[in-house]
């Protein structure tokens, strides 16, 4: 499964992030995974068009898609120099899909910053610079390999070589590499590398809990958004405090807390949503009386694979895809109404799913 990494300085609020995770996770589910990595922690993916669907269909039982964040430790000055914890650091890194940058915004004068204040660019920055200086180790390397390559006018390394020169100097001023638009035919280039600082990342601004309500009046939140338009990342602002409390609340409770913090979603929510936008997730629904229940699946991909989320062999005996988007489904109130009203599409192997699709996989066993 695809998952994103959360990483931050010391202090900043990583661990009571991930503990908001967790605890949220163990809240919702019983998850059938025997064994799960103390670093892992599996959260369900809100959607207010599953509850829509339940609402319509009323199932036995509703179950929501789920999505996974790691807790990357490890120590970050210093990483790219490469020893022990720092190396540990990178190397759990290069194994996410995306990254949950946790930056501390709030300012409290008894839990102590690292560098003596609250500076989000300089933490943006310091880590950054650790893995924009691995890439740039590794981009030197493949330069002088790709260099010998190219002088005998191999196509393929001149046109590698042509990335590397234009990721070469981004790094040597020690930003990341997605900060670069690339075309078309650079991208796969890009993708080949396997460079740290091309993933995709979400900055996550932790501002202090009175600020909820309102956090755009937090000067570090505007610092950390205009970093992140810089770089092509995205913002999402929370309180990681507030959330480890809410996530052990009841959903009454729950409702009760953030109505008096003067919000209408946990943060979680947000962080959630956003790091399964920036992993180019998506969620399709199957809504039969007994179970109504929301998949993943990566965006683009086809019927057939898609139906091998379900079960390996709804994808080997793949038919057709009976099809009604959620808002044909939303508005018309059931699969009769749809098929009545030619909403139901029959899709064959070809046919990429859409965001949304309520489906009935017809195969052969
Ligand atoms: P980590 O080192 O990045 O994992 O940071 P921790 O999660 O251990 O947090 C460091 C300290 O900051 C702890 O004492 C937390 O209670 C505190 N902290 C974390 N988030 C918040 C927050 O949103 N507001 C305030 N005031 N303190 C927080």
């Amino acid at each position: 499964a695809l998952t994103a990494g959360i990483v931050g300085l010391p202090n900043v609020g990583k661990s009571t992030l991930f503990n908001a995770i967790t605890k949220a996770g163990a809240e919702a589910a019983n998850y059938p995974f025997a064994t799960i990595d103390p670093n892992v922690g599996v959260v369900e993916v809100p959607d207010d068009r599953l509850n829509r669907l339940a609402e319509l269909v009323k199932p036995q039982r509703v179950l929501p898609t789920t999505f996974e964040f790691t807790d990357i430790a490890g120590i970050v000055k210093g990483a790219s120099k490469g020893e022990g914890l720092g190396n540990k650091f990178l190397a759990n890194i290069r194994e996410v899909d995306a990254i949950c940058h946790v930056v501390r915004c709030f300012e409290d004068d008894n839990i102590t910053h690292v560098a003596g204040q609250v500076n989000p660019a300089e933490d943006i920055e310091t880590i950054n610079l650790e893995l924009a200086l691995a890439d740039l180790e590794a981009v030197d390397k493949r330069i002088e390999k790709v260099r010998k390559q190219a002088k005998t006018k191999d196509k393929e390394a001149l046109a590698m070589l042509a990335v590397l020169e234009r990721i070469q100097p981004v790094l040597e001023e020690g930003k990341p590499v997605r900060m670069l638009d690339f075309t078309e035919d650079e991208l796969p280039i890009v993708r080949s590398l396997f460079l740290l600082t091309s993933k995709p990342v979400l900055y996550v601004a932790n501002v202090s809990e009175d600020e909820i309500a309102d956090p755009e009046s937090n000067q570090h939140l505007q610092t950390v958004k205009a970093i992140a338009a810089e770089e092509n990342a995205e913002v999402v602002a929370i309180s990681a405090a507030i959330e480890e409390e809410i996530a052990e609340l009841d959903d009454e409770e729950k409702e009760l807390f953030l109505e008096d913090l003067g919000v209408t979603e946990p943060g979680l929510n947000k962080l959630i949503r956003i790091s399964y936008d920036l992993l180019g997730l998506a969620t399709f629904f199957t809504a039969g009386e007994k179970e109504v229940r929301a998949w993943t699946f990566k965006k683009g991909m086809k019927a057939p694979q898609t139906a091998g989320v379900i079960h390996s062999d709804f994808e080997k005996g793949f038919i057709r895809a009976e099809t009604i988007s959620f808002e044909d489904y939303d508005k018309l109130g059931s699969e009769k109404a749809a098929r009545e009203a030619g909403k139901l599409r029959s899709e064959g192997k070809d046919y990429v799913v859409q965001d949304g699709d309520v489906i009935l996989f017809r195969f052969n066993v």
